[in-house]
């Protein structure tokens, strides 16, 4: 008797076919064999696992179909599944792709009416499988522990269930906007901060929170992490949970345990098995560093900015990526030599500058230009800005970057907006950088004041020299008295002894004549100084003649005839090489050989006149010529040897201290020099001054 009540009313295979129906149902893979082994049905799970269709291939043993094998033979298993009517245990098949199974069975043997053996339902399931997904389960958790504990990030296991205990009485109260609630009810965030209970942290999170240990932040609750000025995001949070949103990320603050804050990238997701558990992960990223160099970045960004419109300097940013077009298309045709190109095709001049754009001014390039403000200049090229004469910079400038030279630095002349030229000083220096990106930075300082300036000087100086002129004319007038005096005083002695001459009643004739030319002579010479003088004065350039430097000497001995001789002073002459000359203003330094003379008398006036003697001597050395005027006084105290030569300086009572400053400064203005020296009985003063070639 059969217990099922169907099965006496419907024929074997049709119980099967009720059966296999029923089967299909099942999730897992289920096979009916009879006791042949033959496929009565198998379900579609049992297809999808191994890949026959085991339903259309009547009679097929399922054993042969699926390999199946046993460690103690089939045969053995199936005694123990008639024996005991089940039999559950590990077989091993292939599937129809070839891929062996490892399944567990359960073994139903079913009995016909007779009360014989009649067919065997299967049961499996794919071990493998199940082992594969245990180990993805157990690697996946792993990995999650090992997430959780190892990442850089703090992670938080949160016990959101008094949290929402508060949104069930907070419904029950009648509350439906959720949003304007939580944005405006302090308290209530406050209780749901201190609601939120911990309930496991990583050790990344003691670390970055400076908690002591995770034990003891375990049980507290997260109100001490989150700041006042961040509880806006809590409250999104925790609008997020109510709407179910599967994670909300964003950046915020938070504080550490001892209150520092820090920038923090904070997210939570409720995962879905969570959701039961009422508990929330939460992941905290310190991101202080990040914002740090951000902020670093904007800051630098902001001085670089800052500089750049502070500098005296003007600056232009230059956009010259399309110049680089047509650098690269040279470089294609096999351009070398840029600047032998540029003269032969000139339009490439004008190519170039159209394809140079301003990219970025400073408030002085603005100025320089004459612009009324930056976006007149920016995006514009910078043909019409490089006048004529600052064409040779541009083409260098071009040739340097064609060339990829280091930068340089030089005076050119820009064209301010008005077309007004303006001269500048151009500098630039290619960063690679800057050159990589088509970048170029020039800087120009504006130098016509400079220039203006300049000129002004060279004017000045003109004026200088001619205020000099004049100052020294103030000299040359205190001196005319000192070089006139000696020949109107030779002219009045002469003069004196010519009338003396006369009234005798007989007289030289020829005695009176040379008194007559002495006369004239001197005469000469003071209306020669008055000259000179005078032309010093107005800046007239000196008449200059090569003349020897011996019969210069002899020329200007004849001046001083007279007071040799009045004061009994013995001249000595040695001129050793007779045709050195050398190309002067004779009547100049006529005036310094009479000086230094005159001085020597001066000076052997205090001698007994057995010692009044005067050297006169010339000589060639090198390239120059010397004239040396020695006599036997005192020479020149040791005191005052350093200002002997100062305007003014003197040490005679009618003197004027301005003879010897003349006279230095008449042999300097011919490259000379006047030097002095103590030769043990007296002074000698010598006069050197280039030869004549
Ligand atoms: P001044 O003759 O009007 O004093 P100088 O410039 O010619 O002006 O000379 C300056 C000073 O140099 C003289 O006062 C004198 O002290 C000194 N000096 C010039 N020549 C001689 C010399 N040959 N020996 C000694 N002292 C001299």
């Amino acid at each position: 008797m059969s217990i099922d009540p169907l099965v006496p009313a419907i024929a074997q295979p049709t119980r099967i076919r009720v059966l296999a129906s029923a089967l299909d149902t099942v999730p897992d893979p289920m096979i009916v064999f009879d006791m042949e082994g033959a496929t009565l049905f198998a379900n579609k799970s049992a297809i999808a696992l191994y890949g026959h269709a085991m339903n259309g291939v009547e009679g097929e043993r399922v054993d042969n179909l699926l390999a199946t094998r046993h460690p103690h033979g089939l045969s053995t298993i199936k005694r123990l599944l008639l024996a005991a009517g089940a039999w559950s245990g590990e077989l091993y098949r292939r599937s129809a792709a070839g891929v062996e199974l490892k399944v567990g069975v359960d073994w139903t043997l079913h009995y016909g009416d007779d009360g014989m053996p009649c067919f065997v339902v299967e049961r499996s399931c794919d071990l493998a499988r199940n082992e594969e997904i245990a180990e993805q389960v157990r690697i996946a958790s792993h990995r999650y522990e090992n997430i959780f504990q190892a990442m850089a990030a703090s992670f938080w296991e949160l016990d959101f269930s008094g949290v929402r205990r508060m949104f069930g009485e907070l419904m029950q109260s009648g509350v439906t906007d959720f949003a304007h609630h939580l944005h405006h009810d302090d308290a209530f965030i406050e209780t749901a901060l201190r609601n939120t209970i911990v309930l496991d942290v990583n050790e990344k999170t003691v670390e970055m929170f400076g908690a002591e240990s995770r034990e003891a932040m375990i049980g507290g609750n997260v109100e001490a992490v989150w700041p006042r000025q961040s509880r806006g995001l809590f409250a999104d949070a925790l609008l997020y949970a109510i709407r179910r949103e599967p994670r909300l990320s964003a950046e915020t603050i938070l504080t550490r345990l001892d209150g520092t804050p820090f920038n923090a990238l904070f997210t939570v997701c409720w995962p879905p098995g969570h959701e039961g558990k009422g508990s929330v992960l939460v992941g905290v990223i310190d991101i202080s560093d990040r914002k740090r160099s951000e902020a670093e970045l904007v800051a630098s960004e902001t001085r670089y900015r800052e500089l750049f419109q502070a500098m005296s300097m003007g600056l232009l940013h230059l956009d010259t990526r399309r110049l680089w077009q047509i650098f690269n298309r040279l470089k294609q045709e096999g351009v070398v030599d840029l600047r032998a190109h540029l003269e032969i095709n000139p339009h490439l001049i004008q190519e170039a500058m159209e394809a140079t754009v301003i990219a970025e001014v400073n408030t002085a390039a603005v100025a320089l230009y004459g612009a009324a403000s930056a976006s007149d200049l920016v995006g514009r090229t910078v043909k019409g800005l490089w006048s004529p004469k600052g064409m040779r910079t541009f083409i260098r400038a071009v040739e340097c970057g064609y060339n990829f030279l280091p930068g340089f630095e030089e005076e050119t002349e820009q064209l301010r907006l008005d077309g007004t030229p303006v001269a500048v000083h151009l500098s630039f220096n290619p960063s690679p950088t800057l050159r990589a990106q088509g970048r170029l930075l020039v800087g120009l300082i504006d130098i016509s004041e400079r220039v203006a300036a300049e000129s002004a000087l060279a004017e000045l100086k003109k004026s200088f020299a001619h205020h000099t002129r004049l100052a020294l004319l103030g000299e040359m007038t205190a001196s005319i008295s000192h070089e006139i005096n000696q020949p109107l005083s030779a002219i009045m002695t002469y003069g004196a002894a010519g009338r003396r001459m006369l009234e005798r009643p007989a007289f030289d004739k020829d005695k009176l004549v040379v008194i007559q030319d002495n006369i004239i002579a001197d005469a000469r010479r003071a209306a020669d100084v008055i000259a000179r003088t005078r032309s010093m004065a107005t800046g007239k350039q000196a008449d200059k003649a090569i003349v020897t430097v011996a019969s210069l000497v002899e020329a200007s001995l004849r001046f001083v005839e007279h007071e040799l001789k009045a004061n009994s002073v013995r001249l000595e002459t040695a001129f050793a090489d007779a045709n050195a000359a050398t190309p002067i203003d004779p009547v100049q330094l006529q005036q310094v050989i009479v000086n230094l003379v005159v001085n020597a008398i001066q000076e052997m006036q205090k001698v007994p006149h057995a010692r009044r003697v005067l050297t006169m001597r010339t000589q060639a050395v090198g390239d120059h010529v010397a004239i040396e005027v020695e006599d036997r006084g005192f020479g020149i105290p040791a005191e005052h040897q350093a200002r002997l030569f100062d305007t003014f300086f003197t040490t005679k009572t009618t003197g004027l201290g301005m003879g010897l400053a003349i006279c230095k400064q008449i042999v300097e203005a011919h490259g000379g020099k006047l030097t002095t020296e103590n030769t043990g009985s007296g002074a000698l003063f010598r006069v050197t001054l280039p030869g004549a070639i």
